[in-house]
């Protein structure tokens, strides 16, 4: 019919607006290097604000002892205990647990969201055995991952820039959030030290190279998404400082704030942009991460509603609120391989509410989380592609060894979405000459986050 037509007729704009071709993915990995610079180059210089980690040493492997790490970035966050065995025996043992933040914290006060997040550390200690208490007159020592964007005053301070991924507290911004935790655990008697503040990228990092001493960039793509490596302190016109021994420093890119006039932007991407808690900010982790794909593909579904009757004669009323579709649920449903798409159907009747879809419409879903998945995994491919071109590694050198690369991946976008997954691997492959393709390896840095907190608590730790 044509109504059917018109809903054939918006997917296929959509896609065309979303096509990332092989030389538009170039453009952006361009574009990626060019603000890399521009964003070492002076505090402000480019959307991409580079932040210096003040980590200069990444871990050996010769770490020891036991050590904390809290975890913070998105809807959960974990505690950690690590046992570091030092040389050669790596981590002897880990424990965590993991508490989600009441909805109400991430919009509230400092206080109310650090008081919270003390006492579950309390918790933990508290139920520790004998074995694990410190000897007298030492303190524990916590490596604190908070993955927002933090100026580093050293390795154990920084303020907040501001919030992401649906955080959003104004008492905080401005603020050391090391000074924040410290008076909420002071205020109930829990003797720790912060002695390492870090975000997931640079925990992963960490992590990953506690392992493979190849690794030289850490992505994670989870509820948001950031990259971080390593970058020649003396490449970093912004660092005033000394040069470090190693003459490396860790750059956190903050890359989720990217923006290009090449990146492939619809008019769906601009509402949820427009009506989000950060508008203007963050397009890039809005095209690709987790908290974001799968209101992407409401709205595109929304519209055919709207406007092609696609589910019928009315619009499917919860079909309008913002964010119900969430990206496991669009990831379950484009890895449905049911016959009849059964998985698709009991989603829309479950989320949406609409039953009774037909199979070619349930078809018609399972393409919308392709081009969404799509666009998103390639543009991340791209991004990596920028870190390889910045670091001089997406080329063969004549006459010298091609030294091999590793980027350690995190985060639960990637972890589990594994369409995602694989077209981002072979994006990355399909951009490298075959002589660089093979020197590259994605490596799963399961949970290197947590480790690497501890391994930068270890590596700073106030008794060395
Ligand atoms: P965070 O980024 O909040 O620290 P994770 O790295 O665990 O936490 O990532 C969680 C995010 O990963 C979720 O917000 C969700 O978007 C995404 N995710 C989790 N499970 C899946 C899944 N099965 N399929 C697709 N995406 C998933
Ligand atoms: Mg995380």
């Amino acid at each position: 019919s044509g109504k059917w037509g018109r809903a054939m007729a918006i997917l296929k704009e959509f896609e065309e607006k979303c096509g990332t071709p092989d030389g538009k993915l170039r453009q952006v990995a361009d574009a990626m290097d060019v603000e890399m610079h521009a964003g070492l180059a002076s505090e402000g210089g480019s959307k991409l604000k580079m932040l210096i980690s003040y980590v200069d040493n990444l871990p050996s492997g010769d770490e020891a002892g036991l050590f904390y790490a809290l975890d913070l970035g998105g809807t959960n966050f974990r505690v950690l205990r690590v046992h570091l065995g030092g040389k050669e025996k790596g981590v002897i043992n880990q424990e965590f647990e993991e508490v989600s933040i009441p909805p109400h914290l991430m919009i509230g006060s400092s206080e109310g969201l650090f008081d919270f997040i003390a006492s579950a550390l309390a918790k933990f200690v508290s139920s520790e055995p004998e074995e694990f208490h410190p000897p007298p007159g030492r303190q524990r020592e916590l490596g604190f991952t908070f993955s927002f964007p933090v100026r580093q005053t050293s390795i154990a301070s920084g303020t907040l820039i501001k919030w992401t991924k649906g955080f959003n507290i104004e008492d905080v911004v401005g603020e050391d959030v090391v000074g924040e935790l410290t008076k909420s655990m002071q205020k109930i008697g829990l003797d720790m030290r912060v002695s390492a503040l870090v975000n997931d990228t640079i925990g992963t990092l960490a992590g990953g190279r506690f392992y493979n001493q190849d690794v030289i960039a850490a992505v994670i793509l989870g509820t948001g998404t950031n990259a971080a490596y390593v970058e020649r302190a003396n490449a970093i016109p912004k660092w005033h400082g000394p040069l470090p021994k190693s003459g490396d420093m860790v750059i956190n890119m903050e890359w989720g704030n990217f923006r290009s006039s090449h990146l492939p932007l619809t008019e769906y991407d601009i509402a949820l942009d427009t009506e989000s808690l950060n508008p203007g900010e963050q397009i890039f982790e809005k095209l690709i991460s987790g908290m974001y794909l799968g209101d992407i593909v409401r709205r595109a579904l929304l519209k055919m509603a709207e406007e092609a009757d696609f589910f019928g004669d009315t619009v499917p009323p919860k079909l309008k609120v913002p964010f119900i579709l969430r990206t496991p649920d669009m990831s379950a449903m484009h890895h449905d391989t049911t016959p009849d798409l059964k998985v698709v159907g009991n989603k829309l009747k479950d989320i949406l509410e609409i039953s009774n879809t037909s199979l070619k419409m349930r078809k018609t879903v399972v393409e919308l989380c392709d081009i969404v998945a799509t666009r998103g995994a390639r543009l991340a491919a791209a991004g990596i592609l920028g870190i390889l071109k910045k670091t001089g590694r997406d080329t063969v050198k004549a006459g010298e060894k091609q030294q091999k690369t590793v980027i350690a991946l995190d985060g639960g976008l990637y972890e589990h979405y594994t369409k995602f997954r694989a077209c981002l691997e072979s994006t990355l492959n399909e951009l490298l000459e075959e002589e660089v393709a093979k020197s590259i390896v994605i490596e799963h840095s399961n949970d290197g986050s947590g480790i690497g907190a501890a391994l930068l608590a270890a590596s700073h730790s106030q008794y060395l």
